[in-house]
């Protein structure tokens, strides 16, 4: 679409911002409404032992089922609530229902899984290891039972702060993994004082294995540091039994993907533990 003059392009610039600000602001008081109406729902999406194949725990991932517009991924507003503030009240709701799921697995006598939940840069506060500690004793829920997935970028302001609240986590037997690595800005001296128990590959290096000379030398990198570190090591997106077998052979430890499962409700995944365990054992 041309402008002709200036003055167009303002009008129809400005017009456009309107149209964004109100798509947003419908989002957002939707996801407002959506909290208080049970519309959020969690999917859980299982992680494998390399060796072995068994599952040893699982990643919950947050959707919402709009009463209008079907079930809508966080893609669509997790990043606005990001941006709005609103993520920490949709933080405090997935850790109430991951922890209340995991409470309801422990009951049944499952084996200890690592539900792990996404938290964002917003929701990693000096309050946070009081409100896991708050939540994890009100569900009896063992620790062991939860881990905290976060973003490299989420920790790169403020890193004693950041320290000492993930040391506060550790202490209380919840474990962390940082999530997307080696596309945020990572600093290797930060990571090497960071108190964490599993490195998360990123979807975008994992695509291109086994062909993508670059993408196979940043995995076995991140891999050679997680041993190096005494980390664990986690492929995110493996989608192919050539992805699995180079990952395999460069000694991660983890994997999740599509090859695997797409992340299902509970009960479909309660389907998948029992299979799983069949096959395992
Ligand atoms: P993430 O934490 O990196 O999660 C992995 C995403 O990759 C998920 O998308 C998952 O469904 C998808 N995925 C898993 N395996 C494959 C695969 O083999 N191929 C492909 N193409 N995709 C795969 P999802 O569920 O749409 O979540 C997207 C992002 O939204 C997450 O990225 C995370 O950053 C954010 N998110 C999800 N749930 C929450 C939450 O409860 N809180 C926060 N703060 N963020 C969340
Ligand atoms: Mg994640
Ligand atoms: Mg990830
Ligand atoms: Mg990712």
């Amino acid at each position: 679409r041309g402008h002709d003059t200036l003055e167009d392009s303002v009008a129809f610039y400005s017009l456009d911002m309107n149209r964004g600000m109100h798509e947003r602001m419908r989002i957002e008081s939707g996801l407002r409404h959506a909290l208080g109406n049970g519309e959020l729902l969690l999917h859980y999406q299982p992680k494998f032992q390399i060796d072995g194949g068994r599952i040893i725990g699982a990643e919950a991932l947050v959707r919402w089922r709009h009463p209008e517009r079907g079930l809508i991924p966080p893609g669509d507003f997790i990043p606005l609530a990001e941006t709005t503030g609103l993520i920490v009240q949709v933080g405090e709701w997935v850790l109430e229902a991951a922890c209340a799921q995991a409470a309801v697995w422990q009951r049944a006598g499952m084996p200890p899984l690592r539900i792990a939940i996404n938290v964002s840069a917003r929701e990693f506060t000096a309050a946070l290891p009081g409100r896991l500690a708050a939540t994890l004793a009100r569900y009896e829920l063992a620790p062991v039972w939860l881990e905290l997935e976060i973003t490299e970028s989420a920790l790169m302001h403020d890193i004693e702060r950041v320290i000492d609240i993930m040391d506060q986590i550790n202490a209380l037997g919840v474990t962390l993994s940082l999530d997307d690595f080696g596309t945020g800005y990572s600093s290797l001296s930060y990571l090497k004082r960071f108190p964490i128990h599993t490195l998360k590959i990123d979807r975008s290096f994992t695509t291109g294995l086994p062909s993508d000379a670059s993408d196979c030398a940043i995995a076995t990198t991140i891999i050679s540091i997680g041993q190096q570190l005494r980390h664990k090591v986690i492929a995110e997106g493996v989608e192919t039994v050539e992805q699995l077998e180079f990952l395999r052979q460069s000694g991660c430890d983890e994997v999740q993907g599509y090859l695997f499962s797409r992340p299902l409700p509970p009960f479909e995944f309660e389907t998948a533990l029992r299979e799983n365990w069949l096959l395992v054992e």
